[in-house]
């Protein structure tokens, strides 16, 4: 399986799709499907029955979807700047993420 570049936690920028120019945080990365849920970006409503236990009234819920990985651009904490990722070996084996924007150039994450 393809290595997936965003993680849990990330700040990126939407690049296409209807949320596109928006930045947030992903909350959650489906690597198998290759799709990323971004805190209050892509809200879907959904209409849900009254369940006794769990949601009496029934009614509209309102939850962040699934958006296709390919469609974020990480933006790196470093420049502030949407950027494609590198990666850079660290000493005693493992792997940082790096910012690929040549004015950068930064560790994305702690090495
Ligand atoms: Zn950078």
């Amino acid at each position: 399986m393809a290595n997936m570049k965003i993680k849990k936690g990330d700040q990126v920028r939407v690049i296409s799709g209807k949320e596109a120019g928006k930045s947030a945080k992903v909350i959650r990365v489906d690597t198998e499907k290759r799709r990323v849920v971004l805190e209050r970006l892509n809200i879907m409503k959904k209409h849900t029955k009254p369940n006794p236990k769990t949601n009496p009234q029934g009614g509209v819920i309102e939850r962040e979807a699934a958006i296709d990985a390919s469609n974020v651009m990480l933006v790196c904490p470093a420049c502030g700047q949407p950027t494609r990722v590198g990666y850079r070996l660290i000493d005693g084996g493992g792997k940082v993420r790096t910012c690929r924007r040549s004015s950068c150039g930064k560790d994305i994450d702690k090495a």
